[in-house]
């Protein structure tokens, strides 16, 4: 090993804003044939907001004051997205009680004296929650590529809240440079399938896959590893750390949870997924000076 050219290309890769962590992740950067992108707050901005509110014979707002109530125990994103529309329309929030978070899933607490819930579809169904009444609205909303969860008190559907979270304006650029590169790109989500299929298609993605609980994520890394193949998982969540720790090379975005940076091989400082390509660039021409 040459360390003049090591500590050239992990200073010039850190200059770029790409922290390289040692030899053994350069190397498996130089080599990756897939790169898996976690969605949301990786190909999207991570701060979705709430754009529609379809109440089910009851009041929408009365609705989106009990779901934001339930929402401020939460750290997800989509609950930040609840409390800011409650904000903007001055709504008084309720105690929550007993407040519970269903990883990939959704939320659950008590609001004057019942139970009030807020997920996806499988977490409905798992409540008993009957949903057909919204199915309709819900293909329309899930049609434009929205986020959309139910709402329901004591079993018994309120609506529906549908959100939306921009893709990254940088990430098509990202995506088509690592194809230009011959390397495979796609995504892993807990999102639904249209909305995953509306970004995928969106940034021209090779394949992708949602929803995927986070506990399967690793598993669908070491499905992609097969073969020999070298994978690189790109992610900002707390959700991601295995996942990253599964892949070959784990990318982390820098403004993401510190246990995602800890699994991480490579770190990115700014949340800009064109640097995915530019650290494997980095690595492939260090590589070649090193050997
Ligand atoms: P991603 O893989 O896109 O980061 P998550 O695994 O965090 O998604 O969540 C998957 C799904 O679970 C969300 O799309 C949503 O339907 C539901 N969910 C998770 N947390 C919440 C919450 N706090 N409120 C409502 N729905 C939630
Ligand atoms: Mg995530």
């Amino acid at each position: 090993a040459t360390p003049a050219a090591l500590v050239a290309g992990t200073g010039a890769a850190a200059k770029a804003g790409i922290l390289i962590r040692d030899i053994e992740a350069l190397e498996r950067a130089h080599a990756v044939d897939v790169v898996v992108f976690d969605k949301t707050g990786t190909l999207t901005e991570g701060h979705p907001a709430v754009t529609d509110i379809v109440g089910l014979g009851t009041d929408g707002v009365e609705m989106l004051r009990l779901a934001a109530s339930v929402q401020a125990a939460s750290e997800h994103p989509l609950a930040r997205a609840f409390l800011a529309a409650a904000e903007l329309r001055r709504l008084p929030l309720a105690r929550a009680e007993g407040f519970r978070s269903f990883t990939g899933r959704g939320v659950g607490a008590t609001v004057d004296g019942r139970r009030v819930v807020i997920g996806n579809e499988a977490f409905m169904a798992e409540e008993g929650v009957d949903l057909r009444l919204l199915a309709r609205e819900k293909t329309r909303l899930e049609g434009a590529a929205k986020t959309v969860v139910a709402v329901a008190r004591d079993g018994e559907a309120l609506g529906l809240v549908a959100l939306a979270d921009p893709v990254r304006a940088e990430a098509a650029e990202a995506v088509a440079a690592l194809k230009a590169r011959g390397i495979e790109t796609r995504m892993l989500t807990g999102d639904a399938e249209p909305v995953a299929r509306s970004v995928a298609t969106k940034l021209g993605l090779d394949g992708f896959e949602g929803p995927v609980r986070p506990e399967q994520k690793s598993v669908r890394v070491e499905a992609y590893r097969r073969g020999g193949r070298i994978v690189a998982m790109v992610g900002d969540g707390v959700n991601d750390a295995p996942a990253l720790a599964a892949a070959d090379v784990g990318i982390a975005i820098g403004t993401g949870a510190d246990v995602a940076l800890e699994t991480a091989g490579v770190t990115l400082m700014r949340p800009d997924p064109r640097l995915v390509p530019a650290s494997i660039e980095i690595a492939r021409a260090t590589w070649a000076k090193i050997r």
